[in-house]
């Protein structure tokens, strides 16, 4: 399905299966094994999952913006310089693994913004309290504790 974002970026976004989805922006192509939905779609009529999953991915694109500002402000706020290069991989690597919770909680904020009563329908019919607990306490605490475990150090 070829879409814009609301920035102006075109991107070509395919629900291929329930395994793998694509993104693909500027000629570059994104696949990967769509873990979030895995999580938060569980027990959902397969036309309700790949219809919210459609919505998620297209949320990664909408919400690219949110996901550059957390990745500059880590890289700019934070003083790099003088460090080991052991503490700058780690540091690395958390503030990656941060900055993927931000952009998927980014995401999903988008498709219930986006579905509104639809989202709490889906879910009321297909209840998966464990999965959204699992998607929004752990995405959360990654995105906050490591963003500040890695800006301690400004
Ligand atoms: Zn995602």
């Amino acid at each position: 399905m070829q879409v814009q974002s609301w920035y102006g970026l075109p991107a070509r976004i395919a629900v291929e299966n329930e395994l793998w989805h694509l993104v693909e922006v500027g000629g570059v192509a994104l696949h990967h094994p769509p873990v979030v939905n895995l999580i938060l779609r569980r027990g959902m009529p397969t036309a309700d999952r790949l219809y919210l999953s459609y919505l998620h991915e297209f949320g990664h694109l909408q919400t690219l913006p949110v996901a550059i500002a957390h990745a500059l402000i880590l890289t700019l706020i934070v003083r790099w310089r003088g460090r080991k290069l052991g503490d700058v991989i780690l540091n690395l690597l958390a503030g990656a693994i941060a900055h993927e919770a931000v952009w998927e909680l980014a995401s999903e904020a988008y498709v219930i913004a986006k579905t509104g009563p639809e989202y709490r329908r889906i879910y009321q019919q297909a209840p998966n309290l464990f999965g959204q607990a699992v998607f929004w306490g752990g995405m959360s605490t990654l995105a906050l504790l490591l963003t500040a475990w890695v800006m301690r150090g400004k």
